[in-house]
């Protein structure tokens, strides 16, 4: 399958233009009916919308290439298995990984988190045995190791948070202190965007003798990553997240920690060889892939990739950068709204977590969907987070490629009628 890039790369168009990017996204360049207004998307850390480069990849592949991979001996089979090798390259280009054969196609971050807490976890974690996590992750990044401690009597630390939503690196030091086999953390919060220093938190965490996965669904596709300069074992991330076809993201582990892991799931596919008494194991990755994989999601996600490569990670963050300074000035000027997460902008992804006066943030972003703009409220799966917070909820708006100061306006305007509504400002 021929490369992709239709969109800024081929058209020369300004990375830091949203509304020219927003161009390339069909969702978000019409209006979602006649005489109404476009959608100010602002959920993109929850899901991104997709550009027309990866619906057409996907569609391409349907069209042309579609055949189940890897067994087949006809050319269709081959184009398949070539197109999904291909976007499997693709990823680990992109995250800086030594080979293709590190990247696992799994549906999201969350399966591969449950990947390696099944495979490594089961294996490495003994009764007394202590993972250190922090209280401000995902339930995805918090859930499946609970299930490994209960299952293995390993105890589970958490790594306290400052005031300000970041992670209390002393503290880290502490639990460090006490010789844990792993620290497993995110890489940028999704509820606040705090962008924690990963490479610093592994370098530690390597020093005290800890395998370190990294829950990367919020930074791969805001900020540039690189597995070799981050250093850690494992990192998880969402397609679904950065332009790709939901139920797609990727687990890298380092081969040699891979290579000596045991199967997450059994079935076609993984296997060397079945014997009625018992069965051998594929290589890596195929080792990991049982059953037949979702060739076109992976293929899109191939697709997004080349996108956001050629918009240039480095233009993304300084657009997301750019738009936060923006927005956090224009809400400063909201009666009533409370920001969450630190006050440097540098160490903040484009995610604002705020709430407005007494309003259930429920209510907030009902209001703001009556004007057009898409926000989400809630715990933002991070219920322990909340609790630290003193809140249960927040409402969040979240920044990518496609989004401009319009966007931000549009969400400024739209709290101002929320505070009108509720008789606040
Ligand atoms: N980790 C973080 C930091 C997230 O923001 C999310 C999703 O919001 C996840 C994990 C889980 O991602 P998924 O639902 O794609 O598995």
């Amino acid at each position: 399958m021929e490369t992709r890039t239709t969109g800024l790369a081929t058209r020369g168009i300004d990375p830091l233009d949203g509304a020219a990017v927003r161009a390339d996204f069909p969702l978000l360049a019409a209006p979602p009916e006649p005489g109404t207004a476009r959608v100010a998307f602002l959920d993109s850390a929850a899901s991104s919308q997709k550009p027309a480069a990866v619906i057409e990849a996907m569609d391409a592949f349907y069209r042309r290439d579609n055949a189940n991979i890897h067994r087949g001996v006809y050319k269709l089979s081959e184009r398949a298995t070539a197109a999904y090798e291909a976007a499997r390259h693709t990823v680990a280009d992109f995250i800086g990984a030594a080979s293709a054969r590190e990247c696992i196609f799994v549906r999201n971050t969350t399966e591969a988190i449950n990947l390696v807490a099944q495979t490594w976890g089961r294996r490495e974690l003994r009764a007394g045995d202590l993972a250190v996590l922090t209280v401000m992750e995902h339930h995805s990044n918090l859930v499946p190791w609970q299930l490994v401690a209960a299952e293995t009597g390993a105890e589970l630390a958490f790594v306290r948070m400052t005031p300000d939503g970041r992670l209390d690196l002393d503290h880290l030091d502490t639990l460090l202190a006490r010789g844990p086999k792993l620290v497993a953390f995110s890489h940028v919060s999704n509820a606040l965007g705090t962008i924690h220093p990963a490479e610093e938190i592994t370098r530690r965490a390597k020093a005290a003798g800890a395998a370190v996965l990294i829950d990367a669904a919020q930074s791969v596709p805001h900020v540039p990553v690189n597995v070799a300069a981050l250093g850690c074992d494992f990192l998880a991330l969402s397609g679904h997240k950065m332009l790709g076809p939901l139920g797609s993201g990727v687990l890298w582990g380092r081969f040699d920690l891979l290579d000596g892991l045991p199967p997450f799931m059994g079935g076609g596919s993984m296997i060397r060889r079945v014997e009625l008494s018992g069965s051998t194991w594929a290589d890596v990755p195929a080792r990991f892939e049982a059953g037949t994989p979702a060739v076109a999601d992976a293929v899109g996600l191939g697709a997004a990739v080349e996108y956001l490569s050629a918009l240039g990670m480095d233009r993304v963050r300084t657009h997301e950068r750019e738009l936060l300074a923006y927005a956090v000035g224009a809400l400063a000027e909201v009666p009533g709204l409370r920001t969450f997460g630190p006050t440097d902008l540098d160490q903040r992804s484009g995610v604002i977590s705020f709430e407005l006066g007494d309003i259930h943030p429920h209510d907030v972003a009902a209001i703001l969907d009556e004007e057009g703009v898409a926000v989400r409220a809630g715990h933002h799966c991070c219920q322990p987070l909340m609790r630290e917070l003193g809140v249960v909820a927040t409402s969040r708006a979240s920044f990518y490629v496609y989004n401009d100061r319009e966007d931000v306006d549009r969400l400024v305007a739209a709290l101002h009628r929320a505070n009108r509504v509720f008789a606040i400002g």
